[in-house]
C-alpha cells in the first residue's frame, strides 16, 4: 500500500513518509492508492476483539508488514497500539453510552487530556519515536535523525500533542498558544508538563498570530531544513488512520446490545472542524462499515452545512465576525474554522468516482487529482468554488450537514442534563452538544438510531457548560457542585502544579527583527527554537 496526492502528480509515498511529510510536494494531501477489502466474514471474526485488537486489524489494512515497503512488523505495530491505549482510563477506549432509547453517545475522551484528539495524537507520537529509532539503528550519536514538531493551538490540540510526544526520544515539541488567552485548564494542560523535551511558547497575540508564525516556520525552507519541522495536525494521514477504528468499534459494540436492530439504519453523527474525524467515519462506510448516513454537526462556522445545501464551498463572513477576521467565535471553538482542511481528501473521491469515462485507474486517479488541484486554487484566489450536480448527489448519498447556534448549544446541554436516565444525568460538553442538536434535526421518526460522537469532556469547558445549566442566582452553589463532581480529580489537581512556559514578546526580540509586531514575534519565536531545540 503506497499514499499519492490528492492534487495528481507522480508522487507515491509509503506509509512512513506520509507519516513525516504530513503534505505532498504540490501541496495536496495524501491518501492511499486504493480502498483495502475486508477480510471475508470479517463481522463475525472481528466481532468479540478489544479495541486494541481491533485497531491493529483497521491499520494492517494500511500498513504494510516490512521496513522496505515503509511499513511496521506486525507484532511491533501492535505493541505500538497496545502502550498507545493503555494512557487511556477506560479499558474499552471508546465506550457507547446510552442516552436516550435511540441515541447512543460515543465518548472518545477517556485519553490523556479528556479530548478526543487523543486517540490520534498518543498513537502518532509513538509511530515517530518508532520510525526515529528505526532510522537511528547504528547512528553515532551526533549523527542521529532528529525532528522539531511546531504547532500552534487554541487550547485543545496543543495539550494532546504534547502528552502524544512528550519524552520522546529524539524529538522536541514547540507550541505556541496565546498568551492568556486559552482557559485555566487548557493552560495548566501543556504548561505542567515539564519533561525536557516540551516548550511551551506563550505569544503576545491572538490564536492567529501563533497560526501565521508557524506557517512562517514551515515556509522558511532554510529553517525547516536546518530544524526538520513536523507537524501534527489533523491532515496527518496516520490521525485520520487511527479515527477509522472507533466506528467499527461502535458498530460492534451497538450489534451486541441491539441485536435485532438493522445496523444499515444507524445515523453516525460528528461535531465537525477540520473534518478529520467524520472523513475516517467516511472510510470506515467505504470499508464496510454498515450504516445510514454521516451527519456533519457544526457551529455557525458552517461551510460544511452550507456545502451540503448547495454544492458550493465557499469562505464567508458568518454574521457575528469581524470584517478582517472571517471565524466567529462560538461557545465550540475546537471547531471555529474558515474551511476545513481535511475537506480536500473527501472532494478526491467525488471527482473519482463520478468520473464516467476515464478506462483505466491511474488516468481517473490523476483526473481527480487535476480537478481538486484546480478547485483549491479557485478557494485560494476566489474565495470559492462548486462541485458538478453529480458530485454533490454523490456528496449528499453519504452526508448531511446541520448548524447549531450558541443558543441551540446550550438548550442542547440543559435537555439532556434534564433527562431521566438510570445511571444519573448526562452532561455533554458544547461540541458534543452541537452534535446532539444536529441529531435531533437529522432524526426522521422516533426509531431513528443514532451514534453522536463525543469529542471532549465537560470539564473542559466549565464557563459554558455552567452557563447553559445552573441558575444564574445559584451560580456560586453550582460551581462548587461542578468543580466537586464534574471535574475529574486528574484535572483538579493540575491547577496547582508547578508551570513552565516562555513568554513571546515584542520587547525580546532580536535587534534584527523587522520592523512590524509579526516579524518581531516570528524573530523571537525562531531565536527560542534555535536556543532550545537540538
Ligand atoms: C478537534 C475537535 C473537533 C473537530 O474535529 P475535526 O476532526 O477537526 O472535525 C471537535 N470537538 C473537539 C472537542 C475537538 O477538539
Amino acid at each position: 500500500m503506497q499514499y499519492i496526492s490528492t492534487r495528481g502528480g507522480d508522487e507515491r509515498v509509503t506509509f512512513e513518509e506520509a507519516v513525516f511529510r504530513g503534505l505532498a510536494q504540490n501541496g495536496g494531501l495524501f491518501i492511499p492508492e486504493r480502498i483495502p477489502s475486508l477480510p471475508e466474514g470479517w463481522e463475525k471474526s472481528w466481532a468479540t476483539l478489544s479495541y486494541v485488537e481491533l485497531c491493529h486489524r483497521v491499520l494492517s489494512l494500511f500498513i504494510p508488514p516490512t521496513a522496505e515497503e515503509g511499513g511496521i512488523a506486525s507484532a511491533d505495530l501492535y505493541e505500538i497500539i497496545d502502550r498507545s491505549y493503555s494512557t487511556f482510563r477506560d479499558p474499552q477506549v471508546a465506550p457507547l453510552t446510552h442516552v436516550t432509547e435511540r441515541e447512543w453517545c460515543l465518548e472518545l475522551w477517556h485519553g490523556p487530556t479528556f479530548a478526543f484528539k487523543d486517540i490520534a495524537l498518543q498513537l502518532l507520537g509513538n509511530l515517530f519515536e518508532y520510525f526515529l529509532k528505526r532510522r537511528n539503528e547504528g547512528r553515532a550519536e551526533n549523527d542521529k535523525e532528529t525532528i522539531t514538531v511546531v504547532g500552534a493551538t487554541s487550547g485543545d490540540t496543543g495539550s494532546a500533542a504534547i502528552a502524544g510526544l512528550r519524552s520522546k526520544e529524539h524529538i522536541q515539541i514547540f507550541i505556541l498558544h496565546p498568551y492568556r488567552r486559552v482557559s485555566a485548564v487548557q493552560n495548566a494542560q501543556m504548561t505542567t508538563v515539564l519533561d525536557e523535551n516540551v516548550h511551551n511558547l506563550a505569544v503576545d497575540g491572538t490564536f492567529d498570530d501563533c497560526q501565521d508564525i508557524v506557517k512562517a516556520l514551515f515556509g522558511d525552507k532554510t529553517f525547516n531544513d536546518k530544524y526538520k519541522l513536523g507537524a501534527v495536525n489533523s491532515i496527518n494521514w496516520a490521525r485520520i488512520l487511527s479515527q477509522i477504528v472507533y466506528y467499527f468499534y461502535a458498530f460492534f459494540t451497538l450489534k451486541e446490545k441491539e441485536p435485532a436492530l438493522d445496523m444499515r439504519t444507524v445515523q453516525y453523527v460528528v461535531p465537525t472542524g477540520n473534518f478529520g474525524d467524520i472523513l475516517a467515519g467516511y472510510y470506515a462506510k467505504r470499508l464496510g462499515v454498515p450504516m445510514e448516513i454521516l451527519i456533519a454537526a457544526t457551529n455557525s462556522n458552517d461551510i460544511l452545512q452550507r456545502f451540503w445545501a448547495t454544492g458550493r464551498y465557499e469562505k464567508r463572513a458568518t454574521h457575528q465576525s469581524s470584517s478582517s477576521q472571517f471565524v466567529s467565535e462560538t461557545l465550540s471553538p475546537a471547531m471555529d474554522i474558515l474551511v476545513s482542511s481535511n475537506f480536500e481528501r473527501l472532494l478526491w473521491y467525488l471527482a473519482h468516482d463520478t468520473d464516467m469515462e476515464s478506462s483505466d485507474e491511474a488516468h481517473r486517479a490523476q483526473k481527480a487529482g487535476a480537478q481538486v488541484a484546480s478547485s483549491m486554487s479557485k478557494l485560494k484566489t476566489k474565495g470559492a468554488f462548486s462541485v458538478s450536480p453529480e458530485e454533490h448527489k454523490l456528496a449528499r448519498h453519504d452526508f448531511v450537514s446541520f448548524r447549531a447556534s450558541d443558543e441551540e448549544t446550550k438548550e442542547t446541554i440543559r435537555k439532556y442534563y434534564a433527562i431521566k436516565r438510570d445511571e444519573g444525568k448526562y452532561l455533554v460538553d458544547p461540541h458534543t452538544a452541537v452534535g446532539f442538536n444536529a441529531a435531533n434535526k437529522a432524526a426522521v421518526h422516533e426509531h431513528t438510531t443514532q451514534i453522536i460522537l463525543s469529542t471532549a469532556h465537560p470539564a473542559k469547558f466549565r464557563e459554558s457548560v455552567l452557563a447553559a445549566v445552573a441558575d444564574p442566582r445559584d451560580l456560586p452553589l453550582a460551581e462548587n457542585l461542578f468543580d466537586q463532581y464534574v471535574i475529574p480529580p486528574e484535572l483538579r489537581g493540575m491547577l496547582e502544579l508547578p508551570r513552565r512556559f516562555t513568554r513571546v514578546c515584542v520587547a525580546d526580540a532580536p535587534q534584527n527583527a523587522g520592523p512590524t509586531q509579526f516579524d518581531k514575534l516570528l524573530a523571537r519565536t525562531k531565536q527560542i527554537i534555535e536556543e532550545q531545540s537540538f
